[in-house]
């Protein structure tokens, strides 16, 4: 073993036990060194580095130019890899969350009013951080965090601040909805319908955004997903176990699989505030 193959196992035994953001991280880092090598055996791990990220369009690229056409092991070995890489992309890829990113994410998350219904706006997109500040065109003041996603009103407004979608004067002063009211679940209370169209930051499908309800109130709204998402919360049998899919749907699972985060058929997680359940919603572009 050469001392790329020896890091290369260390850091995959170190994901295998860990699973976590850093193990994920250091196999990045890991990549980036090896990018810059020139000799063969580095790239031949970079291959494998890529493999286990499940970057399979970026490993199958990696070794295409290091294959001679005399290379049976070699040949067959790009065959595989070039049908793994045909159906799932680098969409899969494991992502690491930087750790700095996340940590400031988390610091300004703090400092922002809280939304019941959507946790982590933040994370979601909802909001975007701005510098240099813009000014929020209903209370006028400068905000370094601005609201990204549908405001269902008649003028168009390009900047609205968290505050003014939390206590809900932006709705108010522009007769609008951040969730198209036709658009939900139902539930059978008017004050937590208000909050969820005048005082909840909504989403963005590729269609039409729609909100899920359980236990007789709106869900959280974490985000989206793909079924390898899903497989990571080990949580796909709980999503489908879901009187959302008896209609119109023929092999749920079969569906499920097919949907990745950022693909044409998208995932949008919910959570239930009262069971925990989780819920999905499908869309496709
Ligand atoms: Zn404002
Ligand atoms: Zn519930």
């Amino acid at each position: 073993m050469n001392e790329f193959q020896e890091q290369l196992v260390e850091l995959q035994k170190q994901y295998a036990d860990r699973k976590d953001a850093e193990s994920i991280q250091a196999l990045y880092e890991f990549k980036d060194l090896l990018e810059e090598q020139s000799s063969v055996q580095a790239k031949r791990v970079l291959v494998d580095v890529c493999k286990t990220l499940k970057l399979y369009q970026t490993a199958y690229e990696v070794l295409r130019p290091l294959i001679i056409k005399t290379d049976k092991k070699g040949i067959r070995q790009l065959g595989n890899l070039q049908a793994l890489a045909k159906e799932q992309g680098d969409y899969f890829a494991l992502r690491p969350i930087g750790g700095k990113a996340k940590r400031h994410r988390e610091k300004l998350l703090a400092q922002l009013p809280k939304f019941k219904y959507h946790p982590d706006p933040l994370d979601t997109g909802a909001f975007e951080e701005v510098d240099p500040p813009q000014v929020c065109e209903c209370c006028g003041k400068a905000t370094s965090v601005r609201y990204t996603v549908p405001f269902y009103a008649v003028a168009d407004v390009k900047c609205l601040c968290p505050m003014c979608i939390a206590n809900g004067t932006a709705a108010e002063k522009f007769d609008g909805e951040f969730q198209d009211e036709s658009s939900t679940d139902p539930v059978n209370d008017e004050e937590k319908r208000d909050e969820l169209l005048h005082r909840t930051p909504g989403y963005c499908g590729w269609q039409q955004e729609y909100w899920r309800a359980h236990c007789d109130d709106y869900c959280a709204y974490l985000g989206g997903v793909g079924y390898q998402e899903l497989v990571q919360m080990g949580i796909v049998d709980e999503v489908l176990d879901d009187p959302v899919w008896t209609e119109g749907w023929d092999d749920p699972m079969d569906i499920l699989q097919h949907a990745f985060n950022g693909g044409s058929l998208q995932g949008y997680l919910f959570h239930c505030l009262h069971c925990g359940k989780y819920l999905l919603w499908l869309d496709c572009d």
